[in-house]
């Protein structure tokens, strides 16, 4: 079910945004029955409203080989609040945008005011780790990031792969991140940082201030037990401030084992002395 569809007079539409992106308004379209056609496959299209009140498009026929077929309502959901979050940012937000040359369709292509790209995907069908990584390297060809989004309750193993964010459902209201974002003090350590809204989460990941961070981290997951183990997302002042803390216990061990290891030679140099006078 996707949010864009191609119209003859009016060009590409866009259903999440109120005046579709070009000037006129849903209900002129949805009315008016105009002939619409996927951006993806070309096939025929009609203006619907889905069972959580978003409009949106459908193929006439069914098409099991268009990449923009077959999306769940909670898919075009976690579309609708991504694309909402970059916007909030500040961002330009394209819905299902293809790359040139085919390599990718990305959910939502965030795109800066100086051109940077950062695709935010909504990925609730199975997918694997393989192929999870090979999208992200795809995008990674083209100079574009990207960060994958799942609102089920059990974070899904592929998540520690790729830069990525377990998110709570949506219940009708804002959405909160889940898990994989971490604050650092040197007394605590690493801990979860629960409960921070979707929208400050996209900010501060295509501004940057949020970051990848590859030590490994766990934190549990509900009641389900399952646990998250991979790379999170914290500032970069975080980061710093645990690498000095890092190096700074490294340095005390290493003072510790030269301190044993002249401790230990002056023994040997003592017992030495004690034989041969
Ligand atoms: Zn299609």
């Amino acid at each position: 079910m996707p949010f864009t569809a191609q119209h003859a007079e009016h060009g590409r539409l866009d259903a999440t945004q109120p005046d579709l992106g070009c000037g006129v308004s849903w209900e002129t379209i949805h009315r008016a029955r105009a002939p619409l056609h996927c951006p993806a496959c070309d096939g025929r299209m009609v203006a619907r409203v889905s069972v959580l009140g978003l409009p949106h498009f459908a193929h006439r026929r069914r098409t099991p080989d268009c990449p923009l077929a077959g999306e769940s309502a909670g898919h075009l959901l976690l579309k609708s609040d991504l694309a909402a979050a970059a916007r909030a940012a500040g961002w330009d937000a394209l819905l299902e945008a293809a790359a040139p040359h085919g390599a990718w369709w990305a959910d939502v292509l965030a795109l800066a005011p100086d051109g940077r790209r950062f695709a935010l995907e909504a990925q609730l069908s199975p997918i694997t780790e393989a192929g999870v990584r090979d999208r992200t390297q795809r995008y990674a060809a083209d100079e574009v990031q990207v960060c994958w989004f799942d609102d089920r309750e059990r974070p899904r193993p592929w998540m520690a792969a790729v830069p990525s964010l377990h998110l709570t459902e949506s219940a009708g209201g804002p959405r909160a991140v889940r898990g994989v974002v971490a604050r650092y003090t040197a007394d605590d350590g690493w801990t979860a940082a629960e409960g921070i809204p979707l929208h400050d989460a996209v900010t501060w990941i295509l501004e940057g201030r949020l970051v990848q961070h590859e030590e490994r981290y766990v934190y549990g997951a509900g009641d389900s037990g399952d646990a998250y183990r991979g790379p999170f997302w914290t500032a970069p002042h975080y980061a710093a401030a645990a690498g000095a803390e890092s190096a700074r216990r490294q340095a005390l061990r290493d003072a510790e084992t030269a301190r044993h290891q002249r401790e230990r030679g002056r023994g040997r140099r003592g017992r030495r002395r004690t034989k041969y006078c």
